[in-house]
């Protein structure tokens, strides 16, 4: 693990630290300026490359498939609440099922994610479906508000992970484990129920401003509900709401959404 990274898990002034979430227009208390969130993501992003590489794992291999990901996510980031940030998106070839962002805009979606058969996505508005989810995380600057809350408790990690770093092992196996746990144990935290809860419903209305049909939401967390039992399932589906009950709530939004996307249908037609 990098120092600078740890520098940045400490912020230098511990006052003053209500802000204005960009989203909700909640008064929230985050210790890091947009900048660390920025500046941390790269951070992040460069680590996980870094185990992804020394696993082997292909990145952004398919240069058609990264092009089509990158312009889901600009047209998904231009409508959210903060279009200005430097998003960009990789793709990692591994079977896992998953997609994550770190703060700032930096994000990775795993090819597992629409395998035909182990995957979930099947088309391309429940994929935006997952990435306006994931830049709601970012907009709501989920990861630095839950660093903020849970400081003291980070700190304590950090001896736990720099020891996991320092036995140093090359078997694949244990190399994602690590990467992971810089991601989800460490650097990012698991986010809570209230914040996947409030990603799901910004996302939605993201993905249905951007054009694509939001009912894509709720098809894609059922589809979840029903392979809740699939292990491969674990990561990006074991977050606190159950899968049903996202599903539940993304449709008692659908109304609100469904008039965005025919707005938004009708000023992206020819
Ligand atoms: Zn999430």
């Amino acid at each position: 693990m990098k120092l600078r990274i740890l520098l940045l898990l400490l912020p230098l002034f511990a006052v003053g630290c209500a802000t204005v979430d960009p989203v909700t227009g909640r008064r929230v208390n985050n210790l890091y300026s947009i900048d660390d969130d920025i500046q941390m993501g790269r951070e992040v992003l460069g680590e996980v490359v870094k185990t992804m590489r020394e696993g082997k794992v292909p990145i952004n291999r398919d240069g058609k498939k990264v092009a089509k990901l990158q312009e889901m996510v600009n047209r998904i980031a231009a409508v959210s609440h903060l279009p200005d940030l430097p998003y960009e998106i990789y793709l990692f070839e591994t079977n896992i099922v998953n997609a994550f962002a770190a703060p700032g805009g930096q994000m990775g979606v795993f090819s597992g994610l629409y395998h035909p058969e182990m995957g979930l996505v099947q088309d391309d508005d429940e994929l935006a479906a997952v990435i306006a989810h994931e830049i709601a995380h970012v907009t709501c600057r989920h990861t630095t508000e839950s660093l903020t809350r849970e400081l003291p408790v980070r700190l304590a990690l950090i001896g736990g992970a720099l020891y996991a770093e320092a036995r140093g092992n090359d078997d694949l196996a244990l190399a994602l484990g690590a990467g992971f746990l810089v991601y989800e144990g460490l650097i990012l935290p698991r986010y809570s129920r209230r914040d996947e809860t409030e990603a799901d419903a910004v996302g939605l209305m993201y993905m249905a401003k951007a054009g694509y049909d939001p009912r894509a939401a709720v098809r894609l967390w059922e589809r979840a509900a029903a392979r809740s039992k699939d292990p491969k399932l674990f990561a990006l589906f074991s977050s606190h709401p159950t899968d049903r009950q996202r599903a539940e709530a993304l449709r008692k939004l659908l109304p609100q959404a469904m008039e965005e996307y025919e707005r938004a249908k009708a000023v992206r037609a020819p």
